[in-house]
């Protein structure tokens, strides 16, 4: 059967918002700190410098980001290394406490790209096990380090209960996964992100103020929305790897 696709449809085939809702809002927050330098040139942990510059989120800015967020009433969904909440647990208890949503972003923070599947999982593990011991928390959604997927890791979140992956480029609107193109593989929610929608310094109370200004928008956690587009029945999306040509 010849693939077609519908091109006047303003949302994907079955995909809809809960009623009264015309799109969702996601403040997410990855709680990097030292953990990318560390990962990526491990001398730098000799380095005050630099170590005091990648722990001004832990130290100084998570509180005022929590602050700002308890003002405005809202939940958002922190992606925390395994590495930050041991090495950060106080803040990273607030965050936990605050009712905001805790998920997975790697233990040190390490890009999957070159990666066999093996190490990949046991990374995930690694970071599942901080966050259990420091927070008692077993998330359900994760967040690549530097955004770096591969191929095969969709199926070894599967295997591991994730509900969701937040860290695809190629579309507007979550979409259900297939983690292989097998019939009947099994599925994550895909809730997408975009380095356009990444802002390191952002105006955060004014564009929430604008965001909660909106009508019909759904201002929830990963989770909440994950949640919801999992009672959709979506045909699953198929990532086929490219064949590089000769
Ligand atoms: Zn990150």
């Amino acid at each position: 059967m010849t693939e077609t696709v519908d091109w006047r449809l303003p949302t994907p085939p079955g995909f809809r918002w809960p009623d009264g809702i015309r799109a969702a809002a996601c403040f997410t927050f990855d709680v990097d700190a030292e953990s990318p330098i560390l990962f990526e040139y491990p001398e730098t942990a000799a380095w005050l410098g630099v170590m005091s510059h990648q722990a001004y989120g832990a130290r100084t800015g998570i509180a005022r980001l929590l602050r700002v967020l308890d003002r405005r009433r809202i939940r958002a969904t922190f992606f925390i290394p395994g590495y930050s909440a041991e090495r950060w647990p106080a803040i990273c208890r607030a965050i936990r406490d605050a009712g905001h949503e805790i998920a997975h972003h790697g233990y040190l923070h390490e890009g999957a790209h070159g990666a066999i599947p093996a190490v990949e999982e046991e990374r995930l593990l690694r970071g599942l096990a901080s966050l259990d011991e420091v927070l008692g928390v077993h998330p359900t959604g994760y967040r690549g380090p530097n955004w770096e997927l591969t191929f095969e890791t969709p199926a070894i979140l599967a295997r591991h209960g994730f509900v969701y992956d937040s860290g695809l480029m190629d579309a507007d609107h979550p979409y259900v996964l297939a983690t292989s193109a097998e019939p009947g593989a099994a599925t994550l929610v895909e809730l997408p992100g975009h380095w356009s929608l990444d802002d390191w310094d952002v105006a955060l109370e004014r564009l929430i103020e604008r965001a909660q200004a909106i009508d019909g928008l759904w201002i929830a956690t990963a989770a909440e929305i994950a949640a919801h587009v999992a009672t959709l029945d979506l045909e699953p999306v198929v990532h086929r790897r490219p064949i590089l040509p000769d």
